[in-house]
This record gives C-alpha cells, sequence and structure tokens, in this order.
C-alpha cells in the first residue's frame, strides 16, 4: 500500500497489506450480476461414497482441479477427494465489501493472515490442529488453503510459461539437473491451458520469455499510470518492461469456437466447457482477486475447472476428506487411497484403477512417505529415496520507495485487473554466461503502486512525512502523498540443494494421527546473492525515478532474502527425470515403481524456474491425463 513492502509475501498478493492484495479496490458502485453459477455438487464424505472407480484425484487445487475436469470430460468415472470443505466463490466471495465492513478494518490476523476477507475460509500459515515441523537451524513456512480448489481460490493469477532455457537448466550452467523434456514439449499445453482458464498478457518474445501461439491470450489492460512512469526509467536502466500475464478475463470467452478447438473429438467436452464458457464474464477492474471471483472472470479450479468436470456426470467429489495413504495391491499396483472423513473421524477406503496425487508438492510427498508396508518400507513410489527431496520454493525480496513526482496527482482512475498490467522478465542472461553476475539464474520483477483502495494502516506513513499533522492538514497531506509509493517484488530462481527437503516427523502426528512433515531448509549463495542483486536493482529503479527507497537495499542476503516457503511457490519432492534411480516419476508424472500412480502438482518439478510455477502446473498435469487415458487405451495400466 503506501508504505514500504517488506521483502518476502507471495506473489499477487500483499501478506502485510491489511487489504490482502495489491490492487484490491472494491467499489460499491459496482453491482455486477453474478453469472449463473450451480457451483460443485459436492458430496459430503459422511455420505456413503461408491467403492471403485476409475480414477481417484487427491486434492481439488490447480493440478488435481485439471486432472479432473480432463479425465472426467474423456469418459472416465472419477473420485476427487478433497480434504477442505466445499467452497463455491460465486455465493461466498465478499468481492464487493469494503475494509471498513472487517473486524480491524480488514487486517491481517492469525485466523485470516491475508486480511479478513482472503478467499482462504480454511487454511493459512497454520491449520489447526494440523501442524508441520522444522529441523533445528531451519527456517521454513508452509501455506495451506483446506478448501474445495485449494490456493487456486486466491492466488495471484500470475502466468508465465518457463522458457526453452528453463527445461535444461543443468546443459547451460552444470547447476542442479535438466528435466526430461523440453519446452516444445509442454508448448502446446501451454496454449491449451491459456485458453481453458482464460489468460490476459502480451507477445513479446524475448530471450527465454516464450510468447504464446497467435490467438491464444486475451488483451493485455492498459498499463496505470504508475506503471507507464516505471517503464519509462526502467527501459533507461535497460530493464525490459513488458505486459504481464494473469489469469484475468479482459474479454468473454469465445464459447462457440474454443470448445471444438480444444475437443475437437468430444461433444461432451463440448457442451460442458461452451456451457462453462459462457457463465464467465469479463473482469471489470475493480475488486481483489485474492477475495474470489464470483463472476468468474478469474482462474479458479471452483469456477472454471471443478464445476464442468462434475457437468459430465462423470466426476463426484468428496470433501473434508483427509487422505492418509495410498494403498498398494500384492502385485505392486496401487489399488487406492484411505482417507478420513473429517466430520466422523473414520476411516474410509476406495478403489481406483488409477490413482492422481495433487495435494500439493509437501503434501503429496506426505501421503507417499506415510504410505508405508512391509513391501514398501520408505513409503510408495520411493524407491530411489527421493521422496521429499529437492524441495524448492522461489527467491523473493522487495523494496519500496516514494516518488515526489506522483505527489498531488489529479484524480485518475488506477482500477484494472487485480494485479499487475505490467511487468519485468530477466534481462540478464547475457551478462551471467560473460561471467558479469556473481549468481546463477534470474528473476523477474513484479511491481505496482498508486492509488489502491486504502485499508488499515495505508496513511500511517504521514506521520513521519508531515510530523503528526491532523484536521484539515492531515487531509491535505493525504491528498498530497496518496499514490506516491511504488513497491518492486523480485521472483527469482532457486537451485534445488540436498539440503532442503521434507520428510515425515518421527515424533509428531496431527490431530487425525497421521504423521506430520519435518522441513530441512538452505538457501544457497546464489540465491542469497540474487536477492541482494534485486535489492540493489528495485533501488537503482526508485532513485531514476527522482524517489526514495523506504530502506537502504539490503547487501547481507539472509536479510534481503525471504523465508524459505515464504513465497508460496514450493514445488520438487517427487522429481521427474529419466533414470528411475535419480528421480521419482518419469516425464509423464508417472511414478517409476507403482506405474497406476501419477502426481499432477507441483512436486515433479525438477528445477523452480523464476516464472510462477501454477501455469506449468496446469499445463503438465493435462499432458499428464493425455498419458494416462493412452495408458489405459492401450492397457499398460488399469
Ligand atoms: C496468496 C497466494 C498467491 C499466489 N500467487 C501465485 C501466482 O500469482 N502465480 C502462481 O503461479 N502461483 C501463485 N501461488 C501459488 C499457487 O497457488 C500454487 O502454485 C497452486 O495453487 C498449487 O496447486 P496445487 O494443485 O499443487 O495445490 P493447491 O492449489 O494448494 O491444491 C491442493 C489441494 O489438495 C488438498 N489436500 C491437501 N492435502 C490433502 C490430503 N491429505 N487429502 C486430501 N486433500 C488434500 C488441499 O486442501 C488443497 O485443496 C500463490 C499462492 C498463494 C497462497
Ligand atoms: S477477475 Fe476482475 S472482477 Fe474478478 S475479482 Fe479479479 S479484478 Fe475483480
Amino acid at each position: 500500500m503506501l508504505r514500504s513492502r517488506p521483502s518476502g509475501g507471495p506473489d499477487g498478493c500483499r501478506s502485510w497489506s491489511p487489504n490482502g492484495c495489491p490492487s484490491g479496490r472494491p467499489s460499491r458502485s459496482l453491482t455486477a450480476e453474478p453469472a449463473p453459477a450451480p457451483g460443485v455438487d459436492v458430496t459430503s464424505s459422511a455420505a456413503k461414497s461408491q467403492d471403485s472407480y476409475d480414477v481417484i484425484i487427491v486434492g481439488s487445487g490447480a493440478g488435481g482441479g485439471m486432472a479432473a475436469f480432463q479425465l472426467g470430460v474423456a469418459g472416465l468415472k472419477v473420485l476427487v477427494l478433497e480434504a477442505g470443505r466445499n467452497y463455491d466463490p460465486t455465493r461466498e466471495t465478499p468481492m464487493f465489501k469494503l475494509p471498513r465492513e472487517a473486524p480491524l478494518r480488514g487486517a491481517g490476523s492469525r485466523e485470516k493472515p491475508f486480511g479478513f476477507y482472503d478467499a482462504t475460509v480454511d487454511g493459512g500459515w497454520e491449520v489447526p490442529g494440523e501442524p508441520y515441523t522444522t529441523a533445528p537451524g531451519s527456517s521454513f513456512l508452509w501455506w495451506r488453503s483446506r478448501m474445495l480448489g485449494g490456493r487456486t481460490n486466491h492466488w495471484g493469477r500470475i502466468s508465465l510459461r518457463m522458457g526453452e532455457y528453463d527445461f535444461k537448466p543443468k546443459t547451460r550452467d552444470g547447476l542442479g539437473a535438466d528435466w526430461p523434456l523440453s519446452y516444445e514439449d509442454l508448448a502446446p499445453y501451454y496454449d491449451k491451458t491459456e485458453m481453458l482458464i482464460g489468460v490476459y498478457g502480451g507477445d513479446d518474445d524475448l530471450e527465454n520469455t516464450p510468447r504464446s501461439s497467435p490467438g491464444v491470450l486475451m488483451p493485455a489492460p492498459e498499463p496505470r499510470a504508475v506503471e507507464r512512469l516505471v517503464h519509462k526509467h526502467a527501459t533507461g536502466l535497460g530493464i525490459p518492461t513488458i505486459p504481464a500475464h494473469l489469469a484475468i478475463m479482459t474479454q468473454r470467452q469465445d464459447a462457440d469456437r474454443l470448445p471444438r478447438r480444444l475437443f475437437p473429438n468430444n461433444p461432451l467436452a463440448q457442451r460442458v466447457l461452451a456451457e462453462s464458457m459462457r457463465s464467465r464474464q469479463a473482469c471489470f477492474y475493480a475488486t481483489p482477486c485474492g477475495w474470489g471471483c464470483s463472476i468468474k472472470a478469474n482462474f479458479q479450479s471452483t469456477t472454471v475447472l471443478l464445476p464442468p468436470a462434475v457437468a459430465t456426470g462423470n466426476v463426484s467429489v468428496i470433501t473434508d476428506a483427509m487422505v492418509r495413504e495410498v494403498s498398494v495391491g500384492p502385485d505392486g499396483k496401487a489399488t487406492g487411497v484411505s482417507y478420513i472423513d473429517k466430520r466422523t473421524r473414520q476411516d474410509r477406503h476406495v478403489s481406483a484403477r488409477v490413482v492422481v496425487l495433487a495435494a500439493s508438492a509437501a503434501e503429496t510427498a506426505r501421503i507417499l512417505l506415510n504410505s508405508k508396508s512391509s513391501r514398501n518400507p520408505n513409503g510408495v513410489s520411493n524407491s530411489s529415496g527421493l521422496v521429499g527431496k529437492y524441495l524448492m520454493d522461489t527467491v523473493g525480496a522487495g523494496l519500496g520507495g516514494r516518488i515526489p513526482a506522483l505527489e498531488g496527482l489529479p484524480p485518475h482512475n488506477n482500477d484494472g485487473a487485480s494485479g499487475m498490467h505490467l511487468y519485468m522478465p530477466w534481462w540478464g542472461y547475457k551478462d551471467q554466461m560473460s561471467g558479469k553476475l556473481d549468481f546463477a539464474r534470474g528473476y523477474h520483477i513484479e511491481f505496482g503502486g498508486g492509488r489502491g483502495m486504502p485499508g488499515n494502516g495505508s496513511f500511517n506513513f504521514l506521520e513521519n512525512l508531515t510530523e503528526g499533522s491532523y484536521g484539515t492538514k492531515f487531509k491535505e497531506a493525504a491528498r498530497r502523498h496518496y499514490g506516491t509509493y511504488v513497491w518492486f517484488d523480485g521472483r527469482g530462481e532457486m537451485i534445488p540443494n540436498e539440503d532442503s527437503f521434507c520428510e515425515i516427523d518421527p515424533d509428531t502426528v496431527d490431530q487425525w494421527g497421521i504423521p506430520v512433515l519435518r522441513f530441512h531448509w538452505k538457501w544457497s549463495d546464489h540465491e542469497l546473492k540474487q536477492a541482494v542483486h534485486m535489492q540493489k536493482t528495485f533501488a537503482e529503479i526508485i532513485r531514476s525515478m527522482g524517489g526514495t527507497p523506504s530502506s537502504e537495499p539490503q547487501t547481507d542476503g539472509n536479510r534481503a532474502i525471504a523465508r524459505g516457503g515464504q513465497i508460496i511457490h514450493e514445488v520438487g519432492t517427487c522429481r521427474m527425470g529419466s533414470d528411475p534411480r535419480t528421480s521419482v516419476l518419469n516425464e509423464y508424472c508417472q511414478s517409476w515403481d507403482v506405474k497406476n500412480l501419477f502426481v499432477t502438482d507441483g512436486a515433479p518439478f525438477v528445477s523452480n524456474a523464476d516464472k510462477n510455477p501454477t501455469l506449468s502446473i496446469l499445463a503438465l498435469a493435462w499432458r499428464t491425463t493425455d498419458y494416462i487415458l493412452e495408458q489405459l487405451r492401450t492397457r499398460e495400466i488399469g
């Protein structure tokens, strides 16, 4: 908001902001009709479920929602098990509320860390009764959204493709590991995913920043005043500023054409998708996405994937179902999963021909590690011993500043999509290759500022500037200085290391009696130096705009960098590869050990490029479901 941003909040959302998300500007004057939407018809876990399915999917967020939709439209009988409660943004979102209507004026609290109206109805940095631990000397934060749709209900919607270099990092600089697939393998799925969920953006084609195919993206919104100013000065420093890519619809989807293009020979998919697309409206640029979107203009699993999945008649969803373990038969194949019905606290087992884990990277590792038996004493799919290993997050550092040139601006419209219209992709590839930088891999910059809806504490900074004005003087100062702050957040690549992993804590169980995770965490020098470089760059941009950074840029990497997990991009833990001895999954996210077991969340990631992970999770999940269908068709599995 209007004061300096401590480094390290999740992207697209400002955990320290009383309003939750950065450009959250709820407006009372807007009365958009919520689109007619059935929501998701969810079976309570107390109800008796069918005994056996074609596929069981654990988790209903990005990876689980995509798998459910794809397998449902393909005609398979699918059961989605979700640990959280049912949630329907079309009915539950407080998107038209004002911060002042909320307790503490919407400020964050322990129960609601991102503000009172944040869409996370259950969960956060802490989940009551479901702890996790950290090893001595390690610091790690784990955000969990225990609700239908998981973290897609309030993510920042920043949807960047990984580029050609990102899939082969080791080949480029000898660090980490390469993915067993290349950008070309995933590119068609990026295109299809962007069309399916609706992504705005530009068609710039910079180094390792791929463009989408023509006609795939929606037009990007016009840059705001503050974004234009940053663009001008960053360009002077040789830093490119281009249209951001966000999973927000700037126009209605073409419900007549797109479903046929995406599913040419599938009338069921075409029907449910066309219906779903017709129920979605374009963004009206005035409310905070992090609170949820009742008009379905942004991507959430709960509005975009699960309703059409259930509409196929093939997909059932059971909420309040906490999966404990994957069961494996004498032939080594997965037979289903055991879960706890949270309402009755009873143990249940459901069977399937295929099991898909999409409980989020760390939770998927937890399920696999907890699936112990005499046959699998170290857990399921863990013959390599790598389940839980190579956990990664995104490198985060931030700095804000005050720009006198923005003082006393005439009133202007600062609204827009909830999030950036422009961003800065990493520009230092050449310097890095020629040895001019002291760290490997890069970062992109997310930034913003301007006249967002004020919230709790927004004008605290005036005390410093005016030495404590009040009354008319205070109002004049507020008018003059309102909107003069800008903030910059770096989002950089972390190289996987042996010291960052999760394992089962031998001494702690959660309220369901399930052993919990213990996290080990260590940044390497590359990440620490990268965070320092971020701080220096942000200060340079702020100064080039004639402004003053809110604090001196950090030169100590440990102070500059956000805590592990704090950017909420945890991936890895079940990495894919081409060798079963050095990876858990193959390139189709299929377990090397258990052929009918797949993972479609962030766990298969081999590296964590600076590109926020969710678009890649979605695209990989789609690719994986195509492979599952092919494997079932040829009777390789099932
Ligand atoms: C505030 C915020 C901002 C973010 N911004 C961005 C962004 O701008 N761009 C980006 O790319 N990413 C962003 N992210 C990250 C993004 O939300 C995640 O990458 C993405 O949601 C991960 O998808 P997933 O399917 O792995 O997990 P989730 O979406 O978290 O879904 C996992 C689901 O599994 C359920 N589950 C967990 N354990 C069990 C169990 N044992 N049994 C049954 N169900 C279980 C959970 O309740 C949850 O619903 C952000 C996250 C947050 C919180
Ligand atoms: S997509 Fe648009 S209308 Fe929906 S919550 Fe976000 S900013 Fe508001």
